[in-house]
């Protein structure tokens, strides 16, 4: 917590050419002249961030870029290879007259001038303005917020819930809408980017051109991250509250498991594209410092728990790095497939994890220990069971999914039952569907006790599956109590003491950047007893 309480933006900006600036010793004085007046151009084309919240401080993002959809190798985003140094603050008001904290940072051309600061220091349960100053540029303003206080008593909790934003497929009115409901945090569930690009075959689904072919190396996941981030309805979303993010599949490549992706031959051959894509994962989210890949390592800690005062603990988990390999599979296709238990025997053994062992074990962990109101389990995928049919009517099962861990899933939602673990809600994406389901004991037996209540938002932009294909299912799936494929959208979670309500929220059209938004579908879940019940749609 430094700074004076009331400085002005001239005295700001002199601070930032001072002598002090220039200390040889870790960036030297030729290195800081190099980028300091980016030549003119905005810096901070790619806008500001945050995330993690903690009671005490929260992890501030930006990226320096001139030019930021720019593959240049040598000038990543438009910059001159070297470190810039720039300062951040932080504020209870949006002039900036009363300075909560204040400091300075690196940009190092290694992270692509991404940064991330770790601010501490700050008042439990509060909002926050912040920016950064690099030479002469200011960033825009983000608005952020602290935590609660563990012990503190919390009236509510809003969360806008995100997944799946194909940028290609469609404008990104789902994220305006988002920031306009004014939510304590965001999440986002993965498919944060799509890192292929549409076949020309398919040029029917394309709204706006990615502008690049299929990332596959860093230069290439940067370019991607960047470009996303140049949407406007992003970049305010972005501005306009803390998030908390994990991954699925498209961060890195489709229907990727582990070490092996569907299309690679052996793990030797995907390392690399992991590792690159990990490393920009990094570099665009508010991740903390610590949290940043070894180089080459394809290795990236994301799995946490992040609570909010008395009323909730927030689970994020990461359903990729970890799990073995989708079972069943045959080269040259080792992705998601629809096996029987004829065929694929494997996938029913007990010793696959889609989380691995050390997660699962925290995740039970915090499971027996959280006494919490409302205890959320965000994570990438549809959990409940889903029976689909084979050609002969035979019980078949989507191997991507939870469907190809059934053990880890089953021990999952045993432990949640035999712990007592308080008000278990699983929120999920990946499906480009919504999806309301009781999670049960057991999913074959109709009168078995739902044990946790699911929500799945469906996508921000992707393309939904078949409708009627999924609807024809609902009879075999009787703990299915809500599906819908046909609309574009997000969740709004309003979590409170005594009960909490999920609005399934939808725009009228992804080819449209303003179209406005509706509620399809309201929930809410009472206090001590799992599974959603229907309420009269809001506005
Ligand atoms: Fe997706
Ligand atoms: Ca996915």
């Amino acid at each position: 917590m430094t700074g004076s309480p009331s400085v002005s933006r001239r005295a700001l900006l002199a601070g930032v050419g001072a002598v002090a600036f220039c200390a040889p010793s870790l960036i030297g004085c030729a290195n800081r002249e190099a980028n300091r007046d980016f030549g003119g151009a905005n810096p901070f084309k790619l806008g500001v961030a945050s995330g993690e919240p903690g009671p005490n401080g929260v992890v501030l993002w930006t990226r320096l870029a001139t030019v930021p959809l720019s593959q240049d190798p040598v000038y990543v985003g438009g910059m001159i290879p070297k470190p810039v140094r720039l300062r951040w603050e932080v504020a209870e008001d949006e002039p900036f007259t009363r300075l909560a904290a204040s400091g300075e940072a690196i940009a190092a051309p290694e992270d692509a001038h991404s940064v991330h600061v770790e601010v501490a220091g700050l008042a439990p349960g509060r909002w926050y303005f912040y920016r950064f100053i690099a030479g002469d540029a200011v960033s825009p303003i983000g608005r952020t917020r602290t935590a609660p206080g563990p012990t503190d008593p919390v009236d509510r909790l809003r969360l806008a819930v995100a997944s799946c934003s194909n940028y290609e497929q469609g404008y990104f009115a789902g994220y305006r809408h988002m920031a306009e409901d004014a939510p304590d945090l965001c999440l986002f569930l993965g498919d944060y980017i799509y890192a292929y690009t549409t076949a020309a075959a398919k040029r029917a689904q394309i709204v706006r051109e990615n502008g690049a072919p299929e990332a596959t190396d860093l230069a290439g996941y940067r370019q991607r991250y960047a470009l996303y981030r140049t949407d406007p309805d992003l970049a305010r979303l972005h501005a306009a509250a803390p998030c908390l993010v994990t991954w699925d599949d498209h961060e890195v490549d489709n229907d990727y498991g582990g070490d092996y992706s569907a299309l690679f031959a052996s793990e030797a051959a995907f390392h690399g594209r992991r590792a690159a894509a990990y490393q920009a994962y990094w570099e665009h989210m508010p991740l903390a410092p610590s949290r940043r890949p070894r180089p080459g390592s394809a290795s990236l800690p994301l799995y946490r728990s992040v609570s909010w005062g008395r009323l909730a603990e927030i689970a994020l988990l990461d359903g990729r790095q970890f799990r073995p390999v989708q079972p069943c599979g045959t080269p040259p296709w080792r992705g998601g497939r629809l096996v029987t238990d004829r065929d694929c025997p494997e996938r029913l053994d007990p010793a696959r994890s889609m989380l691995g062992s050390a997660q699962e074990a925290w995740l039970y962990d915090l499971f027996a220990r959280t006494r919490r109101g409302w205890t959320l389990i965000a994570q990438d995928l549809l959990m409940a069971q889903l029976k689909q049919r084979a050609d002969k009517g035979e019980a078949a099962w989507w191997t991507d999914g939870w469907e190809g861990y059934p053990a880890n899933r089953a021990r999952l939602i045993e432990t949640l039952a035999k712990r007592r673990t308080p008000n278990p809600v699983v929120l999920g994406g990946d499906f480009h569907a919504f999806w309301v389901t009781d999670l049960k004991a057991d999913f074959d037996d109709p009168r078995a006790p739902t044990v946790a209540t699911e929500f799945v938002g469906t996508s921000i932009s992707a393309l939904g599956p078949p409708y009627e294909r999924f609807a024809r299912l609902l009879p075999d799936n009787p703990h299915m109590r809500f599906f819908d494929s046909r609309q574009r959208g997000y969740l709004r979670v309003d979590v409170g003491q005594t009960a909490a309500t999920c609005d399934l929220r939808v725009i009228a059209d992804a080819r449209d950047p303003a179209s406005p938004v509706a509620t399809l579908r309201s929930y809410r879940i009472d206090d001590g007893r799992p599974g959603a019940v229907p309420i009269a749609a809001s506005s």
